[in-house]
C-alpha cells in the first residue's frame, strides 16, 4: 500500500528520538507511519534535499482568544510551522466557554489552554485582572479544569503590577486550584512579583514564563546579577522556565547573563499577543533564531520547541515527536544566510548571520504552505498606543558596541 505522503532526503531532527541526519519520513493516515531510507511510494512525495525537517512546533505561551484585546487568531501559527498553540491564560472560568466555542473549535491550528485564576483572564492591558483579588476563583477555575480535561492543561497566574498587593494570597489560590486538578501551574514572572517566595513555592512540573525579562524581579539577582540560588533550587526540583518573549520579556543581557551560569531554557515560547506580534515576536521561528543567534544549537532550540513543550503539557506521546504512530504535524524548514536585525524587548538590536525561514507546515498529515493564513489583526485605539509607549519611556539606550 503506497504512504499518503513521503518526505523525501531532508535533514531530519527529532530530539525525542535522537535522530539529526538524513532520511525519508512516511505518513499515512495522519500519523508518522515510517522513518528511514528509500521508504516509499507515495501518494504525494516531496524532495527536501537540503531542507530540515522536525516535529510540528509547540508554541507553550501565547493569546489566542479575540475577545480579550491582547488576543489573536492562532491559525496565524499555521503560517510558521507551530501546529499546537497554547493559550497561557486568556480567559478564566468567566469567558473560557466561550472561547472554547468560537475560537478553539474554530480553529485549524489544535489549540490548547491554560486556565486563568482570574475568573475574567486577561481581557485588558488597563487594568490588571487581580487588582481585585475577588476574581481570583480557586474552586470555579478546578471545575473547569476538570470539565475540560481535553484541552485543559493547568492554571495560569500573571505576578506582578497586575496582582496588585495580593500576589502572595493569588499565588496561594492559584496553587489550591492546580492542586485540585491534579495539573501544572504557569507563573508569568515581571516587575513587582514576589519572584523568590514564588520560586520557593511552585511544584514539580510548574512552569516559570518570562524567565529572561530585565524588568526586575526577574531570575538575576538585583544585588550581584547572579542567578538567583532559589533558580537552581526550583530546577532541581524540576520547575520549568519558560521563554515566553512577548512585548516586554527578552533581554539579551539577561538570556547571557543566564547563559554564563549554564542556565539555558526549558522551552522557548513567544508569547505572541496584538502588542508583541507587531514588533518583538513575530513568530516562533523569529523567536527560535535568537537562541542560535546567542549560540545554542540548532538540536537544542528543536528540542525546547516540541519535545520539551510537549513532555510539559503531558502529551508527549503523539505530539513534538515522530516516533511511529505519533500525529503527523512537521515543521520544513531552512536556515537563510545573512545579515538579519533582531531586536530585544528594550529596543536593542544586534544582528544575526542565520534565521530559521518556514517552508511548510504539515497538521495531522495536512500541508499548509506559509502566509496561507491571512493576518487579521484588530484595529489599535488610543489607549492601545499607551503600551508601546511605555515600552519606549522604559527601554534602555542602545548600546554603541552593539
Ligand atoms: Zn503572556
Amino acid at each position: 500500500m503506497d504512504y499518503s505522503l513521503v518526505l523525501r532526503n531532508g535533514h531530519v531532527i527529532d530530539p525525542s528520538q535522537g535522530i539529526n541526519r538524513r532520511m525519508d519520513l512516511a505518513v499515512q493516515a495522519g500519523r508518522i507511519a515510517a522513518l528511514g531510507a528509500e521508504l516509499g511510494p507515495g501518494l504525494v512525495e516531496k524532495d527536501l534535499q537540503g531542507k530540515y525537517v522536525c516535529p510540528g512546533l509547540i508554541d507553550l505561551h501565547g493569546h489566542w482568544w479575540e475577545g480579550s484585546s491582547w488576543g489573536i487568531d492562532p491559525d496565524l501559527c499555521l503560517n510558521h510551522g507551530v501546529t499546537t498553540a497554547v493559550d497561557a491564560g486568556t480567559t478564566g472560568f468567566i469567558n473560557f466557554p466561550a472561547f472554547r466555542k468560537t475560537q478553539v473549535s474554530a480553529a485549524t491550528v489544535r489549540v490548547l489552554a491554560f486556565v486563568n485564576i482570574s475568573g475574567i483572564g486577561i481581557p485588558t492591558t488597563l487594568v490588571g485582572e487581580l487588582e481585585d483579588i475577588r476574581f481570583a476563583r480557586p474552586v470555579e477555575t478546578g471545575l473547569v479544569l476538570a470539565g475540560n480535561r481535553d484541552i485543559c492543561l493547568g492554571v495560569k497566574l500573571r505576578e506582578g503590577s497586575m496582582t496588585g498587593s495580593h500576589g502572595k494570597e493569588a499565588l496561594d489560590k492559584a496553587i489550591e486550584a492546580a492542586t485540585f486538578a491534579g495539573l501544572p501551574l504557569m507563573v508569568h514572572i515581571t516587575k513587582g512579583a514576589h519572584t523568590r517566595h514564588i520560586l520557593r513555592s511552585l511544584r514539580p512540573g510548574d512552569i516559570v514564563t518570562h524567565c529572561f525579562q530585565g524588568r526586575g524581579d526577574g531570575i538575576l539577582s538585583a544585588v550581584d546579577g547572579c542567578l538567583l540560588p532559589e533558580v537552581c533550587e526550583a530546577r532541581r526540583q524540576d520547575v520549568l522556565f519558560d521563554v515566553g518573549h512577548g512585548a516586554g520579556a527578552f533581554s539579551w543581557d539577561v538570556a547571557r547573563r543566564a547563559f554564563e551560569f549554564f542556565f539555558y531554557p526549558d522551552t522557548i515560547s513567544t508569547d505572541l499577543h496584538r502588542f508583541s506580534i507587531a514588533r518583538w515576536a513575530f513568530d516562533l521561528p523569529s523567536v527560535m533564531s535568537k537562541f542560535l543567534h546567542l549560540g545554542m544549537p540548532l538540536e537544542d532550540v528543536i528540542l525546547k520547541t516540541t519535545w520539551a513543550p510537549a513532555k510539559a503539557i503531558g502529551r508527549g506521546d503523539e505530539l513534538g515527536t515522530l516516533k511511529t504512530g505519533a500525529i503527523a504535524d512537521l515543521f520544513v524548514f531552512e536556515l537563510e544566510e545573512g545579515s538579519f536585525a533582531l531586536e530585544d524587548t528594550h529596543l536593542r538590536v544586534e544582528t544575526a548571520s542565520r534565521r530559521i525561514k518556514p517552508l511548510l507546515t504539515i497538521k495531522a498529515g495536512v500541508s499548509i504552505e506559509p502566509g496561507t493564513y491571512p493576518v487579521r489583526l484588530r484595529n489599535l485605539y488610543a489607549c492601545d498606543d499607551d503600551l508601546f509607549r511605555f515600552i519606549e519611556e522604559t527601554a534602555e539606550p542602545q548600546r554603541p558596541s552593539q
